[in-house]
């Protein structure tokens, strides 16, 4: 079921403009824009993926990953077709690089209308519905209506996501949106040039505008990757630049192994992952932790404060150590997050 896309700027010549990531394509008739899943037809941008699931699992929170939200709890989790990036070494290539366009068929995956989403998380008493696997910028509208009904049934929604989005974009989903997991994939222009197709800025500003103007629980995920952004002077200002927009924002430092086209280095060593948390420490990051390795010292949740371990994690097995939800048994502190399902989302 193709949908109309609202986000979209009229231009001369019937070229249309999309309005949902920073690339911004403009788009004359027939034309597809660099998602591969948005076409000028008939005079409208048509989201051809809308209601169209490639991909549909219940995963641990743990493994977005989000630590900070609802922890142990599972998400319902769709992806489509497409994306905005087109990073080297993506690990969903086999549904994020795919584009319509090529393929001429232009309806795939399974159909699963916003609806049905919504009911089978709630029969299945499902905390969230997690929009990932590929960027859900470029299935906006199918992600916008379930979460809008998701919300209206309180079932929680989590984005996983490049942080490519137009501000109108993020600002229209943002009632209902409750956390996003925000990739920063490097710390350079060039890098995101070269790599991704896409530019840092973009990225950095809706990092910062999620963190300080929104009440979206963000957490930030960094993919260490040998010899390309794995340099102290790139890692300590990476994690400076997070610690000044918020010192208890969480970072997680996630292994590299070789996938897609990137296949000409080795996985990320330990001691590269060891290296970027004492890095995160030292520029005054509070919340960090090392993923896709298992690192049984780097993925436990200690408070801020004290140091108490309060959530002991395995993988994507976590489980509180404390009475009451967010509050560290110890000192007493109030830890950053989302931790019990009728909480109110903070920033
Ligand atoms: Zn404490």
């Amino acid at each position: 079921m193709p949908k109309v896309a609202e986000l979209v700027r009229s231009l001369k010549r019937e070229h249309l403009q999309c309005q949902v990531c920073e690339h911004h394509c403009t788009l004359a008739p027939g034309d597809w824009g660099k998602c591969g899943v948005r076409v000028n037809r008939g005079g409208q941008i048509i989201s051809t993926v809308y209601g169209k699931a490639t991909a549909v699992h219940i995963d641990p929170i743990e493994k977005k990953p989000l630590y900070h939200f609802l922890p142990g709890e599972s998400a319902f989790s769709i992806g489509t077709y497409g994306c905005n990036m087109n990073c080297m070494w993506c690990q969903n290539a086999g549904i994020s690089q795919v584009r319509k366009k090529d393929e001429r068929r232009e309806y795939l995956g399974k159909s699963f209308s916003p609806e049905a989403l919504v009911e089978v998380a709630r029969e299945q008493h499902l905390a969230s519905i997690a929009y990932t696997y590929n960027e859900p910028t470029v299935f906006f509208e199918y992600s916008y209506d379930t979460a809008k009904l998701a919300h209206a049934h309180g079932v929680k929604n989590i984005y996983v996501s490049n942080g490519y989005m137009t501000e109108t974009a993020l600002e229209k989903i943002e009632p209902y949106l409750d956390a996003i997991n925000v990739d920063l994939k490097g710390f350079t222009p060039e890098l995101y040039e070269t790599y991704t197709g896409a530019r840092l800025e973009p990225v950095k500003r809706n990092i910062a505008k999620i963190a300080r103007e929104t009440d979206i629980w963000i957490e930030v995920t960094t993919l260490i990757i040998p010899g390309l952004n794995d340099s102290d002077e790139e890692l300590r200002e990476a994690a400076e630049w997070l610690a000044s927009i918020d010192p208890m924002m969480p970072w997680h430092l996630s292994a590299f192994h070789p996938s897609h086209k990137m296949r000409d280095r080795p996985r990320t060593p330990p001691a590269t992952l060891a290296r970027a948390y004492e890095i995160g420490q030292e520029a005054g990051l509070h919340y960090i932790y090392v993923g896709n390795i298992l690192d049984p010292t780097r993925e436990q949740t200690r408070c801020h404060h004290c140091g108490t371990q309060l959530i002991q994690r395995h993988g994507f097995y976590a489980r509180p150590q404390w009475r009451t939800p967010g509050i560290c048994p110890q000192c007493g502190a109030a830890i950053p997050g989302v931790w019990t399902k009728d909480d109110p989302t903070d920033g």
